[in-house]
């Protein structure tokens, strides 16, 4: 039997294989399923961004809650054209360049995501690609193909200042908290626009310099760029982590971030 002595021990699910499992529910030749197709969103001074359904982490703190964990019951199979066609018009309405997908996985059916990138490339919008790096860290073909697509950026989301931390925030195998990293290392070579953001609710100082030290490794300019994310109480993530025992240190709350010991939310 294997055991935390033994290199095969598995402390947690394989995110490839929920990446296969979660493509059988979400995608069905060219394509992929939404909740909703086109919403305004703060970020980046404003974007227009589609709600997928699928992914392949199970994050305690995630803010989607039927996208990533019921996606046989929620959303509908959207073609890239439908896609392209109500990220566009919602956009115009709001004066937005910035289109997205968002609240799950954005790598999930590679067909779907590349023919939706062609149509991006012949447009006047940038497709800012939310992902968690699992699949482009461990399929660096890939990331390499991503290269061919000028109006992209890629936004690579690390859930955890270390692998313990990620384990215990994700369920994950705590090897594949090396994916992202080696998503953004496949990224830069390939010469594809790329930011890392992490996060840091459960984190302390040390685990937060371990972080930027790994991110120092990978390019030092990811410093440059790097997002620190905190969580933010919904029901259903204050649920979640209670069940879980887990007590973030810090969360936002009405745009500030707040230290959960000092700001009295305990
Ligand atoms: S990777 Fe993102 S969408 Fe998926 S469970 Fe984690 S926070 Fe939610």
């Amino acid at each position: 039997m294997a055991n935390r002595n033994n290199p095969t021990h598995k402390d947690g699910y394989d995110p490839i294989a929920l990446t296969r499992a979660a493509e059988r529910v979400v995608v069905r030749g060219n394509k992929r399923k939404y909740a909703r197709l086109a919403r305004p969103l703060r970020f980046y001074g404003g974007i227009t961004s589609a709600q997928e359904v699928g992914c392949n982490l199970r994050c305690k703190f995630c803010f989607s809650d039927k996208p990533v964990r019921r996606p046989h019951s929620t959303g509908r199979f959207y073609s890239p054209q439908q896609v392209f066609n109500a990220l566009s018009k919602e956009a115009d309405k709001h004066g937005h360049k910035l289109i997205s997908a968002s609240a799950s996985e954005g790598t999930l059916g590679q067909e779907h995501l590349f023919e939706l990138l062609e149509l991006v490339d012949d447009s006047k919008y940038v497709f800012v690609l939310e992902t968690n790096g699992m699949t482009l860290g461990h399929d660096r073909d890939f990331a390499l193909a991503l290269a061919r697509f000028k109006n992209l950026h890629v936004r690579v989301s690390i859930k955890g200042s270390n692998k313990k931390e990620y384990n215990n925030l994700t369920g994950a195998i705590s090897d594949s908290y090396d994916l992202p990293f080696k998503a953004l290392d496949y990224l830069i070579d390939a010469g594809v626009s790329c930011n890392a953001c992490v996060m840091v609710s459960f984190s302390n100082k040390s685990s937060i310099a371990e972080v930027k030290e790994k991110l120092h490794d990978v390019w030092p300019g990811l410093l440059k760029s790097v997002e620190f994310e905190n969580i933010t109480l919904f029901p259903k993530v204050a649920e979640r982590l209670a069940n879980a025992n887990m007590v973030p240190k810090t969360i936002r709350h009405r745009g500030k971030i707040i230290n959960v010991n000092k700001g009295g939310f305990v």
